[in-house]
């Protein structure tokens, strides 16, 4: 069946060029574009499919309407890297405007700082039905690459180290009818594996899927939930019951003797950090320091 004509235009809007040097090389013969009838043009007006990298600033907002405009049926535009997703760390540029959907509609988003070749080239080639061949083995990714999380739901307790660790802002907590989700947002993440080698749990992990294309930017995230904990004393929801009881399990793992008051030390955990302070559980917690205390000398 003959492949259709893919007529690439490439517009950097305003970025650092990463993407746009991972769009030159898909065109390097190993990833047999023009045997799918894909090509890179060099206007507009010849083109039917517009790859925009980077955000959009004040500048470029007119130039991306315009090309926009030129583009032949039917118009599909991709936007390459997380920039063109997000603004991402041109985010806070005085000139930026947004990232190219807020100027122009977009149908296909890559994520990645930069995206893999392969990820491009596929996603183009998907935008206009074109067949790739899968088998050879330039689709494998290295023992160490790192793409795409996964949680392990089992295990994760939701406290929140990997969102610490991570420079890029790409890890948010969010809490809303007792569920706390942590949730990664692909048009941020830089896939530097910090929160993996943070997370105490060993509960998320970055595998070698690249293949990061996604027809919605809401869809460029993964997330897991955890139940919260709700505070004995006011009833308001202050911490996943995962990490309190991992706390519990921890401090007794460390003080074996801390066992003996293992319902007052639930109990006490058990309050949410605005009760502490009330006098009378500032009462309880202090009787129950002071066994803790004659627990520990007499150890
Ligand atoms: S993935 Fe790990 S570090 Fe992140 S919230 Fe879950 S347990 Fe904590
Ligand atoms: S790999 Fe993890 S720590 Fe690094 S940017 Fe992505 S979410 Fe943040």
């Amino acid at each position: 069946m003959a492949q259709p004509k893919i007529s690439v235009y490439r517009f950097m809007a305003a970025g650092c060029n990463g993407c746009d040097v991972q769009i030159l090389e898909c065109l390097v013969p190993r990833y047999k574009l023009a045997d799918l009838g894909v090509g890179v043009v060099f206007t507009p007006e010849e083109a039917n499919v517009l790859a925009v990298t980077g955000g959009v600033n004040i500048k470029t907002m007119e130039e991306l309407k315009s090309i926009y405009e030129k583009l032949q049926p039917p118009k599909l535009v991709v936007a390459v890297g997380n920039c063109a997703l997000t603004k991402e760390i041109f985010d806070k540029g005085y000139s930026m405007v947004g990232p190219p959907d807020k100027i122009i509609p977009v149908n296909f988003y890559i994520s990645g700082c930069p995206p893999r070749p392969q990820a491009i080239v596929t996603s183009i080639a998907k935008a206009l039905g074109a067949k790739l061949e899968e088998k050879e083995d330039y689709w494998a990714t290295p023992e160490e690459y790192r793409g795409r999380h996964e949680f392990d739901s089992e295990k994760c307790i939701g406290c929140g180290a990997c969102a610490q660790v991570c420079s890029s802002d790409a890890i948010e907590l969010t809490e809303n009818n007792g569920k706390r989700t942590v949730k990664v947002d692909y048009g941020h993440c830089s896939y530097c594996a910090f929160c993996q080698d943070e997370c105490p749990e060993d509960a998320i992990k970055l595998t070698r899927e690249y293949h990061l294309v996604f027809t919605d930017r809401k869809q460029a995230s993964v997330t897991t939930d955890v139940d919260m904990q709700k505070c004995s004393s006011c009833g308001a929801y202050f911490m996943p019951q995962r990490q309190l009881k991992r706390a519990l399990e921890r401090t007794e793992e460390k003080v074996a003797e801390y066992k003996r008051y293992h319902d007052y030390l639930k109990e006490t955990i058990g309050v949410c950090l605005s009760c502490r302070r009330k006098i009378s559980n500032i009462k309880k917690a202090k009787q129950l320091l002071s066994r803790l205390s004659v627990t520990a000398l007499q150890k």
